[in-house]
C-alpha cells in the first residue's frame, strides 16, 4: 500500500472527503474511470461505498452441512463431469467430499480450458451459493480453484468484503484503494454530521469505528452478525442512512410544494356521466379515496398522494376519476406503468369507459415506433387529454401542451427519480402537474413515513364487494401429479387456472426456459386442455394475444413467468398454482394470488414447494394459508424477513440502499424520523451536507 505523501495530505488537511480519487496514490486513468462508472470520484465517496456483503472464507463447510441459500468455501473431488447441451451448453461437475457425496457444480459459460481443468479425481476447492437442484444440491458459476494434490487448503483470517463494482475492476482493485481512502478519514468530530446532542439522545456510537469496521472486520468479528447486516456498525450506517434518505425526501416534498400547480376542478360532469355507465358500484372506500383525491387536486398546490390499496380493490377506477377532474379542467393527463402488459390493460380499461364520452386515450410505450409513434407524440403535443403508457412517457422528445396529472401505478417499480422525470415535463413556469401514485404494496406505517416520506397517502381499505376469499394451501412437489390432476378436474368444470413459474434468475431468458418446460409438461399431461404460455421473452403481440385468448375463456391453463404479477385481471381465472414458492417473498406471493379470486366462483391457490423446506420458510407458508389480508401479511413479512431475504425489494428495485434494508431496519425508523425533523428544522446545513454524502449525485438531480 503506497504511503500518501505528507504533501497530499497538507493541501486538503481541512476535508480530504473532497479530494478528487485521483489523488489516491498509484490511482490511474482507466481506474478513475472506472471509479467514476460506480459514481466514486472523491475520497468520501469511497468511504461511503460500503460492501454489498462479505465472503466467509475462514473456515470449510462439508458438503453434508449445506443448505440451500447457504453461500459456502467447500471443498471436494471431482466424481463426475458431463457436457450437455439441452437448451444451451452446459458443464456439469459433481464433486464429494468421501462423506456427502456429489455437490453439482453447474456452468453455463466455459470454454475448452475450463471444462478440461476438471478431470474425475482432481480436488476444487468452491466459494458459492448452494441451491436445490432437481437431484443434489448445486451451485450455479462457482468460483472455483483447482488444488494441487495433497496442498493444504489456505483459509483466509478474516471476513472478504464484497463491493458493489463494475465492468473490469476487480474486488482486489477496488478494496485497495478503499484502503487508502480510509488512512484519510478524519478524526471523529469532522466526520460526524449528527449533532452531538441528537447522537447522544438516539445512542449513536462513533461513524468513523463504525466505517473502519464495515470495510475491514477484525478477525475476531461476530461473523453471523455481520453476514446478517445486524452489526452495531452496520447499524449505526443503515441509521444513517435512513435518516438521509427520509431527510431528502422531504426536502424534496417541500420543494415540489412550493411551486404551483393547476386548479383541477370543474362541474363534476364528466363524473356523473362516468358513473352512469359504469357496471358496478363504487366502494365507499373508492369514494372517499377520490374525495381525498378531489380535495387535493383542487389546491393550487401540487398534490403529491399515494393511493394503497390491496389488489383487486379498485385503483383504476380512482385513477379515472382523478383524471376525469383533470380532463374538465382543460388539462391533460398521462398515466405511467411500469410494464407494457399493465399498461396495455389500463390504455383497455380506460378506453372501454371513456369512448362513450368521446374522450381520446392515446397510447406511447417502448416498442411502439416510427409512424405510430410520431403521430401519437404530435397529438400528445397538441393537447390530447389522456395518455397512457410505459416509461417511454418520460422519454426524451415527448412534450405535452398542459399537463395537469400524472399518475403512476405501482409505484414500487419506478424511482422516485422517474417520478420527478415525469413531473419536469410539466407546465411552464412555477407550475408542476399534480402526481397520483397507486400501489398494491401495503405499507406499514413505519415504513411509509420513510419510504414514502414525500407522498400523503390514502388507503382503499375495503375490496368490491361478491369476492370469495382465496383458499391457499401449500404442498410438496413430490406431489405435482396430484396437482395436475386437480387442475385437470379443475378445467372440466370451466374453471381456468393460472400455473406460474418462479424461478429466481437473473435472466429472462432462463425463467423463459423454466416456463416453456413447464408448458410442455402440462400439454403433454393436459391432453384435453388448451395450455397456454406467456413470459417476458415474446412481443408484446404475442402476449397479447395469449392475454386475449386466455380471457375469451380459448385457454383453460395460462403458464406464465411472473410477467403476470401485477394488474393482470382475468375473472374467471380461479386455481393458481405457484412453483417454488418458498423462493418468494410473501409481498410478490400476495401479489399473484390477487389474480385469482376475483370472480364469484370459489377461488384456489396451490403454493408448491421444494422440500425439505427450512423453518422460515414453513412460517411464510403458514402465513399465506393463514390470511389474505395484504396489510397483514406486509406486517408478518416484516417480522420474519430474515437476512438474505430480500428478494421482495431487490427484484422490484423499491430503493436501493447501501447498507440499510427497510424490513431489517424498520425498528430505526422511529428515531430516525425524530433526528430527521430536528435536524431539518434546526440544523438544514447539515442535513444538506448528509444529503450530499450520501445521495450525492442523485441529490444534485434533485437539486436541479
Ligand atoms: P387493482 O386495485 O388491483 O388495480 P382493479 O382496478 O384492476 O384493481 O380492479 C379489479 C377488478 O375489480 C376490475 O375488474 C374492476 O373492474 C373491478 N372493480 C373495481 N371497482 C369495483 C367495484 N366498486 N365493484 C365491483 N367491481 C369493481
Ligand atoms: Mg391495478
Amino acid at each position: 500500500m503506497a504511503a500518501l505523501k505528507p504533501q497530499a495530505l497538507a493541501d486538503t488537511a481541512t476535508d480530504p472527503g473532497n479530494l478528487p480519487v485521483a489523488k489516491l496514490g498509484g490511482i490511474g486513468p482507466a481506474l478513475v474511470e472506472a471509479l467514476a462508472r460506480l459514481g466514486l470520484h472523491r475520497v468520501q465517496d469511497l468511504w461511503f461505498h460500503l460492501p454489498l456483503r462479505y465472503e466467509d472464507r475462514t473456515h470449510l463447510v462439508p458438503l453434508a452441512d449445506l443448505r440451500p441459500g447457504m453461500r459456502a468455501q467447500v471443498v471436494g473431488t471431482v466424481e463426475a463431469v458431463e457436457k450437455g447441451f439441452r437448451y444451451r451448453p452446459q458443464l456439469k461437475v459433481a464433486i464429494g467430499d468421501g462423506v456427502m457425496q456429489t455437490l453439482l457444480l453447474r456452468f453455463f459459460h466455459f470454454n475448452r480450458a475450463q471444462a478440461e481443468q476438471f478431470r474425475v479425481g482432481v480436488r476444487v476447492l468452491c466459494y458459492g451459493e448452494a441451491r436445490q437442484g432437481s437431484g443434489s444440491l448445486e451451485m450455479v458459476h462457482p468460483q472455483y480453484q483447482r488444488l494441487a494434490d495433497g496442498a493444504e487448503v489456505v483459509l483466509d483470517e478474516r471476513l472478504s468484503p464484497v463491493y458493489p463494482t463494475t465492468e473490469g475492476l476487480g474486488q482486489k482493485r477496488l478494496a485497495s484503494v478503499a484502503t487508502k481512502a480510509l488512512q484519510l478519514l478524519p478524526a471523529e468530530a469532522e466526520l460526524e454530521l449528527i449533532p452531538p446532542s441528537l447522537c447522544a439522545e438516539h445512542g449513536l456510537t462513533s461513524l468513523r469505528e463504525a466505517l473502519l469496521y464495515v470495510h475491514r472486520p477484525p478477525p475476531d468479528a461476530r461473523m453471523d452478525q455481520l453476514i446478517q447486516g445486524r452489526h452495531p456498525a452496520q447499524q449505526r450506517l443503515a441509521f444513517e442512512e435512513l435518516l438521509t434518505q427520509h431527510m431528502s425526501l422531504k426536502r424534496l416534498r417541500a420543494a415540489v410544494r412550493e411551486r404551483g400547480a393547476p386548479v383541477l376542478v370543474g362541474r363534476g360532469e364528466l363524473h356523473k356521466r362516468w358513473l352512469k355507465t359504469l357496471p358496478f358500484e363504487l366502494t365507499p372506500a373508492q369514494q372517499r379515496v377520490i374525495k381525498e383525491v378531489a380535495a387535493d387536486a383542487s389546491q393550487p398546490r401540487p398534490m403529491l398522494r399515494l393511493v394503497q390499496g390491496d389488489v383487486g380493490s379498485g385503483k383504476t377506477a380512482v385513477a379515472c376519476a382523478a383524471a376525469l377532474s383533470a380532463v374538465e379542467a382543460g388539462y391533460q393527463v398521462a398515466l405511467m406503468a411500469p410494464t407494457e402488459l399493465l399498461a396495455e390493460q389500463h390504455l383497455r380499461n380506460f378506453r372501454h369507459w371513456l369512448a362513450p364520452m368521446d374522450i381520446a386515450v392515446e397510447w406511447l410505450a417502448g416498442k411502439q415506433q416510427g409512424k405510430a409513434r410520431q403521430q401519437a407524440m404530435k397529438r400528445v403535443a397538441e393537447g390530447a387529454p389522456i395518455v397512457i403508457g410505459t416509461h417511454a412517457l418520460m422519454q426524451e422528445g415527448v412534450e405535452f401542451a398542459r399537463l395537469g396529472l400524472v399518475i403512476v401505478d405501482e409505484q414500487h417499480r419506478f424511482g422516485v427519480q422517474q417520478r420527478l422525470a415525469l413531473r419536469d415535463k410539466g407546465l411552464e413556469g412555477e407550475m408542476v402537474p399534480h402526481q397520483l401514485v397507486l400501489t398494491a404494496t401495503p405499507i406499514p406505517r413505519t415504513l411509509a413515513m420513510s419510504a414514502y416520506a414525500d407522498l400523503d397517502i390514502s388507503a382503499i381499505d375495503e375490496l368490491p364487494p361478491g369476492r370469495t376469499p382465496v383458499q391457499t394451501i401449500a404442498v410438496s412437489n413430490a406431489r405435482r401429479t396430484e396437482v395436475i390432476e386437480r387442475i385437470h378436474a379443475a378445467c372440466t368444470e370451466g374453471r381456468q387456472v393460472y400455473w406460474v413459474c418462479t424461478l429466481i434468475e437473473e435472466s429472462e431468458q432462463l425463467r423463459a426456459q423454466a416456463a416453456e418446460a413447464a408448458h410442455t409438461e402440462l400439454t403433454h399431461a393436459l391432453t384435453d386442455c388448451k395450455v397456454g404460455l406467456i413470459h417476458g421473452r415474446m412481443k408484446p403481440k404475442e402476449k397479447q394475444a395469449v392475454m386475449d385468448a386466455f380471457k375469451a375463456g380459448e385457454l383453460a391453463v395460462l403458464v406464465a413467468t411472473t410477467v403476470i404479477e401485477v394488474g393482470v385481471d382475468v375473472p374467471n381465472a380461479s386455481l393458481m398454482v405457484i412453483e417454488n414458492s418458498e423462493r418468494l417473498g410473501l409481498a410478490q406471493l400476495h401479489q399473484l394470488r390477487g389474480r385469482v379470486g376475483r370472480g364469484a366462483v370459489a377461488s384456489n391457490c396451490v403454493l408448491l414447494y421444494q422440500p425439505p423446506l427450512g423453518q422460515l420458510a414453513q412460517e411464510r407458508l403458514q402465513v399465506m394459508r393463514e390470511t389474505n389480508d395484504g396489510f397483514r401479511i406486509a406486517e408478518k413479512d416484516l417480522e420474519l424477513r430474515g437476512p438474505g431475504e430480500v428478494l421482495g425489494t431487490r427484484q422490484t428495485g423499491q430503493l436501493s440502499f447501501r447498507m440499510a434494508d427497510l424490513a431489517r431496519d424498520a425498528h430505526l425508523l422511529p428515531a430516525v424520523q425524530h433526528v430527521g425533523e430536528q435536524m431539518l428544522a434546526r440544523y438544514p446545513e447539515r442535513a444538506g451536507q448528509l444529503i450530499e454524502r450520501w445521495i450525492g449525485g442523485a441529490a444534485r438531480y434533485v437539486n436541479a
